[in-house]
């Protein structure tokens, strides 16, 4: 049984992060769209049992696939894209962390955000790409 179940995946893709998370989210929708047909006389039911049905049977498509390059390329963008959320929200905490003594600026020419310490008056602020800020700290 474990042979034939190995054999089924032999020379394709498998369940990856992406596929995994394609397949909860759409039994999310399912279970929604049963919620609402219960709850809420159906109001927007189909179009959630929709996208959960695409996207479960897009996770098996991926899972099956034998186009592997192609299929390793589309989880590491969604990877990618969840580490720079991840990153984000990091940086934003940390600005909350020391939002008493320090101000955040982003720069308009390279968009780095900038760190000033608060309470300095207006001063100039040099960024790394050459571009020169004039602000209230
Ligand atoms: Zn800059």
């Amino acid at each position: 049984m474990k042979g034939w179940f190995n054999n089924l995946f032999q020379g394709r893709q498998g369940m990856d992060e992406l596929s995994k998370s394609m397949f909860w989210w759409g039994l999310a929708c399912l279970v929604m769209s049963l919620l609402l047909a219960a709850l809420l006389n159906g109001v927007l039911s189909a179009p959630f049992s929709w996208i959960g049905l695409l996207l479960i049977i897009l996770c098996f498509v991926r899972a099956f696939s034998r186009q592997l390059g192609q299929r390793e390329m589309e989880n590491r963008a969604y990877l990618a894209f969840w580490e720079r959320r991840r990153r984000q929200f990091e940086m934003r905490k940390e600005r909350f962390r020391q939002r008493k003594d320090f101000r955040f600026f982003k720069c308009p020419g390279c968009g780095t955000i900038l760190r000033v310490p608060r309470g300095k008056g207006k001063i100039h602020i040099n960024c790394r790409c050459g571009y020169v800020l004039y602000r209230r700290t």
